[in-house]
């Protein structure tokens, strides 16, 4: 679960990591009243949505006047914001937040995430933080320091001597960084978090440093745990039609392919993308009906999965255990009368009932419906259809 930068500044400041003030604004006359209630001059208008890279696409923004601040709100609420992380049609702005504009000496980057691979936390830092941190990434891996921390042991000094030593801090600079990274450790643990990236952490010309960016994601299997983080929970910012399968209870994720995917139980779901991808295809989404799934739920499905543009062939393969196949073919049946399916779907039951519900299937003798009994024949026959599609 992805939170916005305010809520992010709010939980660091709450661990006393320094953060510039700052005020959430819904209109312009809000971010005007916002910049009078803060100190300086100079304000920074920032667009709140779960994205990053926003500075590069016009959603960071420095007023020098009160004036400056009531123009740049009124443009930036209800834009299409388009940057490199966001769908490619952008997000709309709904929130923006005015802060103190810092005088910054100099910008670096500093991330904790979960490390799948090393099975482990990783701390990422770099001497050159702020916009371009990809580029650098790529062109610069130098300037980039990687350091492991096992969660067994937790964060030691010497994670934190590797870090001082790369950075080449004075002893009063390396004292404040240490701070800072035993907080973000705490954070990260303590909230059951998997990123918190801080892009740029910057040294102000009185050698403070600050968070000046933050983003924050959490452990969706965790985060029940913390209810101060799931009231941080932005709906907006939610992709629409994965909220809408969570209100029937369908474990939907989007993904980019073109194959739809129902199948019952998160397991075999992750198995039938894989054999799509064996076969040569990719899935246009992950989707778990669930071990209740009835012909409604199997329509909804339906509904959900052919909103997808990309969608090009549906491969059904379900197992019934304590689900029925033959209610599951009855609700396939329901969803074609409905949808007038045009997009061909392949349909694997196996398990409780199954010889039932394919008689079902067969001799409701819709033209886009193809019953088959193996696993591989099935995604591959879904792969060529969707392939066939794309050629025309
Ligand atoms: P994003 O990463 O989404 O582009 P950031 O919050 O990192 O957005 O802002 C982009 C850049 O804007 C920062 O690298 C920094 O140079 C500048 N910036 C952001 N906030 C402030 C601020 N309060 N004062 C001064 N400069 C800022
Ligand atoms: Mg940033």
């Amino acid at each position: 679960m992805n939170i916005h930068e305010y809520q992010a500044k709010a939980i660091l400041k709450e661990f006393g990591i320094n953060v510039a003030g700052g005020k959430l604004a819904y209109s312009s006359d809000e971010a005007l009243q916002a910049a009078k209630e803060l100190k300086g001059d100079k304000f920074v208008i920032k667009a709140q949505i779960h994205a990053g890279g926003r500075g590069l696409g016009g959603g960071v923004k420095i007023a020098k006047s009160l004036s400056e601040v009531e123009s740049i709100a009124k443009d930036m609420l209800g834009m299409s914001l388009i940057t490199p992380q966001t769908p490619k049609n952008g997000k709309v702005v709904r929130k923006i937040y005015i802060e103190e504009a810092l005088d910054i000496s100099k910008e670096i980057y500093l991330s904790l995430a979960f490390d799948r691979k090393e099975e482990n936390i990783s701390i990422i830092a770099s001497k050159e933080g702020g916009m371009s941190i990809e580029e650098t990434a790529k062109d610069h891996p130098e300037l980039i320091k990687k350091v492991n921390v096992d969660p067994q042991i937790g964060l030691r000094d010497f994670h934190i001597l590797n870090l001082i030593g790369f950075f080449e801090f004075s002893k009063e600079l390396s004292l404040k960084f240490s701070e800072i990274l035993k907080k973000l450790y705490q954070i990260y643990i303590s909230k059951d978090a998997n990123l918190i990236e801080i892009n740029p952490l910057v040294l102000t010309s009185k050698d403070e440093f600050y968070a000046l960016d933050a983003k924050m994601s959490f452990d969706d299997s965790a985060v029940f745990r913390h209810s101060e983080i799931l009231a941080l929970k932005d709906d907006d910012e939610e992709e629409p039609s994965e909220l809408e399968a969570k209100k029937s209870r369908l474990n939907y994720v989007k993904l980019e392919g073109n194959v739809g995917c129902i199948v019952n139980g998160a397991g075999l779901a992750m198995a039938t993308m894989d054999i799509i991808q064996n076969a040569g295809g990719k899935s246009a989404n992950f989707l778990d009906v669930g071990g209740s799934a009835n012909p409604a739920s199997v329509a909804k499905a339906f509904e959900i999965i052919l909103r997808d543009k990309n969608v090009k062939s549906i491969f059904v393969n379900i197992f019934g255990g304590i689900v029925r196949c033959d209610r599951i073919a009855g609700g396939i049946l329901e969803a074609a009368k409905e949808f007038e399916l045009k997009t061909p779907i392949v349909i694997r039951l196996q398990g409780t009932n199954s010889t039932e519900a394919m008689d079902m299937l067969k001799s409701a003798e819709l033209k886009n419906l193809h019953v088959v009994e193996n696993l591989l024949d099935g995604a591959r026959l879904a792969v060529k259809f969707a392939n066939e599609k794309d050629l025309i």
